[in-house]
C-alpha cells in the first residue's frame, strides 16, 4: 500500500514536537506520498518544527496563532500564493489555562472559557472557512477530539465543553461543505502523553486507567492516530463525513472497570 496520497497537498496545524498527534498523522501522510505544509504557533516552536518538517521533505512552514484572524488570513494567503489549491487539512490544536484543567468545572472563569472555546473549537471553523476557496476540487479536513466531550473526565473541565462544541462543529461543517465534496471528520484519540496533555491534572492516572480498562488493554500511540488520520484524509474514506471516529483502543464502549484491572 504505497502512494495513497500521491499528488495530494495539505496543511498540518498543531505540530509542536515528535510527541504531537499531528506528527503521527504527518508521518503516515508522508509515507504515502503527500506533500506537506506546517503551521506552528510562534517562533519559539519554529526551531522544533523545522527539522521535523525537513525530515518529511517540507520547507513550507507558516507562523500562525489561530486566535489571531489576521495571522490566519496571512497564513492562508501564503498557501494560496505557493500552492493555489490544497487537498487536506489537519487541525490538531487545543489550549486552555492549565490552572482550570484541575479542580472543578464550576470554577471556570469567563475569560478562560472564551479563550478555550476560541482556540480549541472556533479555530476549526476559522481555518475551514479560509481553506474552502483552495478546495474547489473537494477535500478532507480532520480535527482531534477527546472522550471528555461525551462523558465527564475529572479535570478535563472546560476543555471537555470545548471538545463537545468541536464535535458538533464537525457535523455542521460536514453538512455545509458536503455539496462541494469536502469532508470533515474528527478523531477522538485516547490519552497520549504530549505537551498539551501535560497540562491536564492527574493525567498519569487517566493514562493508567485507560490502559487497564480499554478492551485492547493498552494506550494508543501517535502511530495509531496517524493510521486513522491517513484513512480519513485519503480517498479510502470517500463516503465518510461528519463522523467522530474513536481511536482509543475501544475505551469508549466500556461501561465499568474491568474485572482484571488492579486498583490504582
Ligand atoms: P501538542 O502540545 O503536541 O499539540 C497542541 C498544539 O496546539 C501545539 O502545537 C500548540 O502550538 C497548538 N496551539 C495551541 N494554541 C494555539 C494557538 N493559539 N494557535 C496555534 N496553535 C496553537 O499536543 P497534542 O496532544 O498532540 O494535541 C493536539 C490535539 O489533539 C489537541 O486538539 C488535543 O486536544 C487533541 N487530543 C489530544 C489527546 C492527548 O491525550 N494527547 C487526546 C485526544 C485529543
Amino acid at each position: 500500500m504505497t502512494g495513497l496520497m500521491h499528488g495530494k497537498r495539505g496543511l498540518i496545524m498543531g505540530l509542536a514536537n515528535d510527541k504531537s498527534l499531528a506528527w503521527g498523522i504527518a508521518k503516515k501522510l508522508h509515507e504515502q506520498g503527500a506533500e506537506l505544509a506546517f503551521s506552528y504557533q510562534g517562533e519559539a516552536l519554529a526551531k522544533r518544527v523545522r527539522p521535523l518538517a525537513e525530515s518529511l521533505g517540507s520547507d513550507f512552514l507558516i507562523d500562525c496563532d489561530v486566535s489571531n484572524m489576521e495571522a490566519l488570513d496571512t497564513a492562508f494567503a501564503q498557501i494560496e500564493e505557493r500552492w493555489g489549491k490544497i487537498d487536506f487539512l489537519v487541525h490538531a490544536i487545543g489550549f486552555s489555562d492549565k490552572n482550570e484543567l484541575r479542580g472543578k468545572y464550576v470554577d471556570t472563569s469567563l475569560d478562560n472559557f472564551l479563550m478555550t472555546m476560541n482556540i480549541s473549537a472556533y479555530s476549526l471553523v476559522a481555518v475551514t472557512k479560509r481553506a474552502l476557496p483552495m478546495m474547489s476540487a473537494g477535500g478532507s479536513i480532520v480535527t482531534l477530539t477527546y472522550y471528555g466531550a461525551e462523558k465527564v473526565v475529572p479535570h478535563y473541565n472546560v476543555m471537555g465543553v470545548a471538545k463537545a462544541a468541536l464535535e458538533a462543529s464537525v457535523k455542521y461543517l460536514a453538512n455545509d461543505l458536503g455539496p462541494q465534496g469536502i469532508r470533515v471528520n474528527g478523531i477522538s484519540a485516547g490519552p497520549i502523553k504530549t505537551l498539551a496533555a501535560s497540562g491536564i491534572g492527574d493525567f498519569r492516572y487517566i493514562l493508567k486507567w485507560n490502559e487497564l480498562n480499554a478492551p485492547l488493554r493498552r494506550n494508543v500511540t501517535i502511530e495509531d492516530v496517524g493510521g486513522a488520520g491517513l484513512y480519513l484524509l485519503s480517498d479510502l474514506s470517500s463516503g465518510v463525513t461528519g463522523e467522530t471516529h474513536h481511536v482509543d483502543c475501544g475505551y469508549h464502549v466500556v461501561g465499568m472497570k474491568q474485572e482484571d484491572a488492579p486498583d490504582i
